[in-house]
Formats: C-alpha cells, structure tokens, sequence
C-alpha cells in the first residue's frame, strides 16, 4: 500500500534521512535503536500517558463552533491545543523526549527556541524531572522574547544567547547541534519540531500523534464517524500538523491543508513560505525544502509570527507536498492577523498568531455545507498580545 509514513532508512519519499557529522554517528545510531523501542513499551506509554493526562491536562477538547462555522457555511472544529498547559501543543513532544533521555541514562537537556515556547516546553520538563538544562536562542529573539527568557530562567533553564549569523532559530540550531557534538555522551538533544536528521522527524510526529488519536475518538463521538472532510493546520517545522494528521495521512477521504507563514507576500523577499520557496538541499541534518540563494546560503526567513520563521520544513511536509497529497497555502502577516481578530471576536478565543495562520486559510477553501472541518488551534495568544495591540 501507499503510504506517506517515513520508511525504515528514515525517508519519506525522497526527504529525510540524517547527515550528520562524523562524531554524532554514534548518538543518532544509539537514538535510532532506543526510540521505537521505548515509545512502543508498556511502562513509557504509561507514563506518557499519565503526564499528558494529570499534567498537560489532555485529552484537549474538539470544540465545535457555532458562529465561526455558520460563517464559512459548514462544520468547524477546533482542535484546542491552546488549552495545554504552557499554551501550546510543544509539550506533548518535550514530555515524550525527557522520559526517554532519562530510559537512555542521559543527565543532561539542551535544546533550541526562535519564540521560546519550545524553549519553555522543554525547561518545564526539565523542572518536572529535576534535569540540568540548556536552551539556545539566537540574540535577536532573546531581545523580542524577554518574558519566555524569563519564563525559562524562572524554570531552571540556562538560557545562552547566540551570535552567530543572524542571531534567530537557524543560528540557534546551528549552536545547540555544535553543543550535542562536543558532549555526545552524557546530553540529550530535545528537537522542538519535526525536523533534523532521523529519526527526530518520525520521533516528533509520534509524540504528536496523540491529537489525531484524540480527533479520531472525538469525531466518532460526535460524528459518529472517525474522519473529517478536511484537516487544517499551520506549519513551520511541522509538528502540530504532523500531530493533526498523523492517523489520517494515508487515508485519502480526509483532505490535508498545511498553511505556511506568507509574511509580507510570498515575492516580497520578506516571506517564510519554505514549502512554495524552498529548494531541495539538506538543513541541520534532513534533506528537504529550504530557502536557499543560488550559492545554497539559507536565506533568512520573515514572518510576523515567531514560531514560523524557519528556513526549512519537515521532510515529511516536503514529500507531502511534491507529492500532491497536501494542499499547501501561504497566509500573509495581515491575513492571520485578520483571522485572528475574528476568532476572538466570534467565539472569544485569542489564538497564538502561528494557529492564526490556519485559520487564514479558510477564507481560501471552497466547502460544502455538510463537510466536518478540524482545524487545530496550535497555541494560545497571550504571547502574542504586543502584535496584536499594534496592529487592532
Ligand atoms: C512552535 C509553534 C508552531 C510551529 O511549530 P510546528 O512544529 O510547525 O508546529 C505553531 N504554533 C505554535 C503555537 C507554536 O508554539
């Protein structure tokens, strides 16, 4: 059968894989062997379990809207991630990873942030386990993201600022995988999308499965059928939408639409629309989609929200769009941000801005009145409430 999952060299079609250096070999080999292992126990599903249930607060509700979805003349629900405790779908995956650093006898946690949710996710588990923990962020985002900065040193976290090349994500990817090489034996790298070299990207995707596990349940309780017509979510590396669809990806009755960061217009030169600008070639150990110049230097990503601005995507999100099977939309800054305003204004929720670029694309969506819409609402927006004051 056909399927969009990754295969057993880590590939999705001809995405993926994991080119590494040298001296990491030994650390993805040993990551490789332990993670479907662990992730398919008994006694680490229990605990997963466990956590996500007492302390993330899941399963999140499928909430379906009344005037949002009288409004596009058909069935919306809202996948509501934003509920999470730390107000986005980011913990899901840092819970999965810490239980198995510490299976794998690993003391010590680095990881990247752009925004700093991930960032944040991820010192909160360290708290929750009581491990050391190291989060780089590029200067620039430290500078416009000063409440997570605080947020993560409040949790224990050493937050080093990073100041090489532009000084956002990509710079503070570059650091976290230069830390990872100089302690391949005691630190655990806590990838915040699904991306990086395999198996990052299938590891990512299977802690996020719970959504689309939860959506299948949901819907046939409501429903009483277990798909949606359509599954709508916003990318940037690709987690929540990898979360969203991961139990419907190889069933062609649902309809898959990823919405990436359009920024000023995807032919501004001020855009994070990776997916329609990317070229093939290979960013922080996948090959995949990624904005480029001729030369193969990784242009800097724009967009007005934080958690969308990365130069590459997930190769699972590249072959599911060569491959046709996902529609992919770029939202433009004043599109999500006129999406958001409605959604707090029609059924008084504040989406995170990166959630409000999902919610841009229904206005691009042609449906039919009997057709079941699950949108995920990756995060909430307090975050985001400087943007939105400057630009009511
Ligand atoms: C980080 C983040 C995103 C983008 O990351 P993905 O890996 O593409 O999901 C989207 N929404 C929110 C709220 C985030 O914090």
């Amino acid at each position: 059968m056909k399927t969009y999952q990754v295969n057993k060299n880590g590939y999705y079609g001809e995405f993926g894989g994991a080119y590494i250096p040298e001296i990491l070999h030994q650390c993805v080999e040993d990551l490789k062997k332990a993670y479907l292992e662990v992730l398919e126990s008994d006694s680490f599903h229990k605990e997963y379990i466990r956590l996500l249930r007492d302390y993330v607060g899941r399963p999140s509700p499928l909430y379906l809207t009344g005037r949002l979805s009288k409004k596009y003349g058909c069935k919306i629900y809202l996948k509501r991630e934003d509920l999470n405790h730390t107000g986005a779908h980011k913990i899901n995956n840092t819970i999965g990873q810490i239980l198995l650093a510490r299976r794998m006898g690993k003391t010590r946690i680095i990881a990247e942030t752009g925004a700093g949710q991930h960032g944040v996710a991820t010192a909160t588990v360290c708290a929750l386990m009581g491990m050391k923990c190291i989060v780089y962020m590029g200067k620039t985002d430290v500078e416009r993201q000063q409440p997570n900065v605080k947020k993560m040193q409040m949790l224990g976290a050493t937050v080093i600022p990073v100041t090489s090349g532009n000084m956002t994500l990509k710079d503070a990817t570059n650091e976290a995988i230069r830390d990872w090489c100089c302690h391949p034996s005691d630190t655990f790298y806590i990838i915040g999308s699904t991306v990086g070299p395999h198996p990052y990207p299938d590891m990512v995707a299977r802690l996020q499965s719970v959504i689309s596990e939860e959506i299948k349940k949901q819907l046939m309780e409501k429903e009483g059928r277990d798909y949606p017509d359509y599954l709508v979510a916003c990318v940037g590396g690709g987690s929540n939408a990898a979360g969203t669809i991961y139990h419907y990806m190889d069933d062609e009755r649902v309809k898959i639409v990823l919405a990436e960061a359009g920024g000023k217009g995807i032919y501004s030169g001020m855009s994070a629309a990776t997916i329609q600008l990317g070229k093939k070639g290979i960013l922080h150990g996948a090959y995949t989609l990624v904005m480029q110049d001729e030369d193969g230097q990784i242009e800097e990503p724009y967009s007005i929200s934080a958690g969308l601005d990365y130069p590459g995507i997930g190769p699972m999100h590249a072959n599911l769009s060569t491959t046709q099977r996902a529609t992919i939309l770029a939202i433009n800054d004043d599109e999500a941000l006129a999406a958001a305003f409605e959604l707090t204004k029609m059924e008084g929720i504040i989406p995170a801005l990166e959630s409000a670029h999902a919610l841009g694309a229904l206005n691009k969506l042609h449906f039919k009145s009997e057709d079941i819409i699950v949108l995920t609402l990756s995060g909430r927006g307090d975050k985001d409430m400087e943007t939105y004051l400057n630009n009511d």
